[in-house]
């Protein structure tokens, strides 16, 4: 029984960390030695915890002889111990004491770097973003190409963190191409990291090869860790790809190792893949140990997406063995943990479009107020020169005009676009299911105080990864913005078009009956069916099962009339698929387990 897992799992931020451990930094010439135990530290904050706190030990008792950069060198490395132990707070009071002591601007680079990692951590992405911004704005400035490459790194790592897969690819390419002959400890992070943009954007194949290579070479260049990051990159693809036993035999040597650097954060990422792998490969109680493992970690945020997937096996190997109680509960806690991430996704969509619009924004207003200077200055010329010729000067005036009416325009578009963006799906043009549901209580608030009728129609495309894995992913994202193309034209303005996930959709209908509501479904399933997939190069066919349900009195929100519209729709799939299914009572009744699962794991 395979599951696939929806969300791509979290590539942490720590890869960042490792990165900048991993840069020698500049003596300073005051005191020779201290530089070299710091440099000692520097090694030692990445292959063993141990020794890099005797080392701080050792520097603190010396602490009024350090020089000033020292002093910021040294705090700085506290706090990444306090980052690593999950201690963020006091790590940022470290960090803003360490910038400070106005260090140099390679330690200030790094304080940034940290500071940021912990800002992700805590999920407060508008403060990771600020310093993302402000590094984006010193890139163009900097000539030591290594210091670029390195900005560029970081600036994926941090894009990586907000789920900005394409910035994050851009970033990764552009260090990618500055180390080609140069620094191999930037070419492996950004091998690495273009790798993981591409299985984050489903580009199976080429993520494979990259994370070949990138294995390659960081364990020929002596980053073990990267190397293993790699590895867990090829273990997630062969469990996107149903191999699961390659899965498993690659995702426990990479345990095993991860268990000797004592890697916790990476040591729960693997835990969780390998209940997920066992599971498809019906080793139970291996399973059930492992996703146990997972699921008694704390609810600390950077756990949220490792509890999901173990949730989501235990209600599986429990339903399996018919324990259907424990089944329900753990699919309840999948929900929770599945919500939290939607949040966090939101959360971050908006910070980073607004942090880019901003980020535009000003670089807009600066080209003007240069524009603007230019013409003052210009103007200056001509009045000397020859003040009879005015002509020239009026049509200078009506050009800045039209030029500042189009950079008025230009921005009044690009924030009700980034607005749009930040609400609707972007693939299908539909909303999210983030913005559809709040727009849909609202207005189910509304309805019920008129003590109107409000229904729901839920659809999910037939044996839609038939469409994916015969005719690729392509041609099933055609099929997915054809859907809604079709559905589009057959609802009001008022009702409410949501993408709920993959290939599953909702319309929500306030003031219309369930006879309105049955009909609106019955011309989908026939719009649907009509799909002319010649245009999309292969031939298929396309169709929908639909569930459909209507208010009753006593409901007090949203989710029974989506609980019921999913039973409909289960009934239709369970009935031959391709039909329309009104929610009765006896439904649910002859529901059994089976319904459950359909509730989630559609
Ligand atoms: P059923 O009719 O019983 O629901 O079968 P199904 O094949 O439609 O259902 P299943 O849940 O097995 O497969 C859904 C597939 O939808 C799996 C997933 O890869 C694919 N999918 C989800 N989101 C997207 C997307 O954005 N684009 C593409 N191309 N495929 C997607
Ligand atoms: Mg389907
Ligand atoms: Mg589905």
């Amino acid at each position: 029984m395979p599951i696939r897992s929806n969300t791509i799992m979290n590539w942490v931020s720590i890869v960042g960390l490792f990165f900048c451990l991993a840069f020698p930094l500049a003596g300073n010439a005051n005191d020779e030695s201290y530089d070299e135990t710091l440099n000692k530290l520097d090694k030692a904050s990445s292959s063993s915890q141990v020794e890099a706190e005797a080392i701080i030990e050792s520097l603190l008792t010396s602490w009024t002889e350090l020089s000033n950069e020292q002093k910021a060198r040294l705090k700085m490395y506290i706090a990444i111990g306090k980052t690593y132990a999950g201690d963020y707070h006091p790590s940022i009071q470290l960090l803003r004491e360490a910038e400070q002591l106005t260090p140099s601007t390679a330690t200030l680079n790094k304080i940034y770097q940290y500071l940021s990692t912990n800002y992700i951590a805590l999920k407060d992405y508008p403060a990771a973003l600020a310093l993302m911004t402000a590094n984006l704005e010193r890139i163009d400035e900097i000539t030591d190409i290594d210091i670029k490459m390195g900005s560029y790194v970081r600036l994926a790592n941090l894009a990586l963190a907000l789920d900005a897969y394409d910035d994050m690819r851009e970033y990764a390419l552009k260090a990618l191409a500055l180390s080609q002959d140069g620094e191999a400890r930037v070419h492996c992070f950004a091998l690495l990291f273009v790798a993981v943009a591409d299985l984050k954007q489903q580009q199976y194949k080429s993520s494979e090869s990259r994370f070949q290579r990138s294995k390659i070479f960081c364990e020929a260049n002596q980053f073990p860790l990267i190397g293993l990051m790699s590895q867990k990159g090829l273990a997630e693809i062969a469990i996107q790809g149903e191999d699961y036993k390659r899965a498993k035999s690659l995702l426990e040597l990479v345990l095993k190792a991860y268990q000797e650097f004592n890697f916790q954060t990476e040591i729960n990422h693997v835990n969780a893949l390998l209940s997920q792998t066992y599971l498809a490969l019906e080793d139970y109680p291996q399973a059930e140990e492992f996703a146990n493992k997972v699921m008694g970690l704390s609810d600390d945020p950077s756990h949220i997406e490792y509890k999901a997937i173990a949730a989501k096996v235990l209600s599986q190997l429990y339903l399996e063995s018919k324990q259907y109680k424990l089944a329900y509960d753990y699919l309840d806690s999948h929900q929770y943990y599945t919500n939290l991430i939607i949040d966090d996704t939101k959360a971050k969509a908006n910070a980073y479009q607004m942090a880019k619009f901003k980020h535009q924004e000003q670089a807009r207003e600066i080209a003007l107020l240069n524009q603007e200077r230019q013409l003052v200055e210009t103007q200056k010329e001509l009045d000397q020169s020859d003040r009879t010729n005015d002509v020239m000067i009026m049509s200078m005036l009506v050009g800045s005009v039209i030029f500042l009416s189009f950079f008025l325009i230009n921005s009044h578009r690009q924030k009700i676009r980034y607005r749009k963006l930040a609400l609707t799906d972007r693939l299908t043009g539909a909303y999210n299911r983030g913005a559809g549901q709040d727009f849909a209580e609202n207005e189910f608030v509304q309805v019920s105080m008129r003590q109107a009728e409000f229904s729901v129609v839920v659809f999910d495309l037939d044996l839609f990864k038939n469409i994916n894995d015969g005719y690729g992913h392509a041609t099933g994202d055609w099929t997915l913005k054809h859907v809604v193309s079709a559905v589009k034209p057959l609802i009001r303005d008022s009702d409410i078009f949501t993408r709920m996930g993959g290939e599953e959709f909702a319309l929500f209908l306030p003031y219309s009956s369930e006879e309105v509501a049955l009909g609106i479904a019955q011309r989908c399933k026939e719009a649907i069916a009509a799909i002319d997939s010649k245009y999309s190069g292969h031939s298929f066919k396309v169709t929908a099962s639909f569930g459909v349900s209507s208010n009753k009195l006593e409901d007090l929100s949203l989710d029974p009339l989506l609980k019921r519209a999913d039973i409909a729709l289960y009934t239709s799939k369970h009935l031959g698929r391709n039909r329309v299914t009104l929610y009765t009572p006896e439904l649910e009744l002859q529901c059994s387990s089976e319904t459950q699962r359909s509730l989630v794991f559609n």
